[in-house]
């Protein structure tokens, strides 16, 4: 969508656009000028998980096209609120490693890390739609908690900072973070999971360049696009500068049904994220989270994806098939199936 002018959007700062995203379905539907049936369904899922999209999203956008692939990943629909069989709050059992406020430990030499209570936008497959991110909020006293248990544990060597989105922090406690992290010995690296320079692509800022840089981890950032029509110009310029801040820079993204279970799409946002700098990483089966059972791509469908992709493609643009399973010691890897177009 053109229609509001990129200039001005490229003015107003990340915070701005963080504050004035569009939580109101009235006006989403207008601005995008959707069919009004749909506006009493998406009122409603949007009780129990909030509509939240940023303008610089909204913009990529085709108002009227209700099958727009990036619509659809934000768009509240009544089939959210219909429970179904094996879609569950707690998707990955993570309740179990949430051993105290703001921290997660499942895999071995890897913690992760609640910083923020809340992202930029609101994907409505997200498998942490019902976290309790009020019970897991890291003030001071919890962040040296934390501190603690890191310091404690040697085997730790890296910290994942991830959903509620990290870069929704602000720079100054970022930089504070970054520090006390790079201040623990048996640390090695830093990785940020982030949607944040996907939908507000202006979050990648000097301040942010700079605390990174002054940071002694090593630091990886793992983007989440799903789709070729996220990456636009402005996506490419924040990628460049985290590239020449010296981040590695990995991609994920989620199989998501009508939004990119096609190889053409696939092989597409393999081909785009590598123009960018961004090296697809992981190709995720939905997690079966309650209100997201519409996205889900059938396992069987998802090895022939991946095989297709293997076919067309050099190995290092194919993303790694993956199911996360709770409980397991490690993501659970796939089998692509060779040899058939799809
Ligand atoms: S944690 Fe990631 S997938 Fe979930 S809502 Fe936030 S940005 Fe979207």
């Amino acid at each position: 969508m053109q229609t509001k002018s990129l200039k001005l959007i490229n003015e107003m700062s990340w915070q701005h656009q963080l504050t004035n995203a569009i939580t109101d379905p009235k006006e989403f539907f207008e601005r995008l000028k959707l069919p009004s049936e749909l506006l009493p369904p998406a009122i409603l899922a949007s009780k129990s998980f909030a509509l939240r999209v940023p303008e610089p999203y909204l913009d990529r956008m085709e108002p009227g096209n209700i099958k727009d692939p990036l619509l659809l990943q934000v768009l509240p629909l009544l089939a959210e609120t219909q429970p179904v069989p094996g879609y569950v709050i707690d998707p990955l059992g993570e309740e179990s490693t949430n051993h105290q406020p703001g921290i997660i430990h499942k895999y071995h030499g890897r913690v992760l890390l609640i910083i923020s209570g809340g992202c930029a936008i609101n994907c409505r497959y997200c498998f942490r739609r019902h976290f309790p991110y009020s019970d897991n909020q890291l003030g001071t006293e919890e962040w040296q908690q934390a501190l603690d248990y890191l310091n404690r544990d040697h085997s730790i060597s890296e910290v994942i900072l991830s959903g509620g989105d990290p870069l929704a922090a602000n720079d100054k406690r970022l930089n504070k973070m970054f520090q006390d992290l790079g201040a623990i010995p048996h640390l090695k690296r830093l990785r940020i999971h982030t949607r944040l320079p996907v939908v507000i692509p202006q979050r990648v800022n000097s301040a942010l360049i700079e605390a990174i840089g002054q940071s002694n981890l090593q630091t990886v950032i793992v983007t989440h696009i799903n789709h070729p029509n996220e990456i636009d110009t402005e996506l490419a310029s924040a990628i460049s500068k985290l590239k020449q801040a010296g981040v590695t820079l990995l991609n994920q993204s989620v199989l998501l049904k009508d939004i990119n279970d096609h190889s053409d799409t696939l092989a597409m946002l393999s081909e785009k994220l590598f123009e960018i700098g961004l090296l697809p990483y992981y190709l995720h089966l939905l997690d079966p989270v309650a209100g997201a059972s519409h996205f889900n791509v059938d396992e069987n469908t998802a090895r022939y994806l991946a095989g297709s992709l293997c076919d067309r493609l050099p190995g290092y643009l194919v993303p790694k098939l993956v199911r996360e399973q709770a409980g397991a010691t490690a993501k659970v890897p796939l089998m692509p199936i060779l040899g058939k177009e799809c």
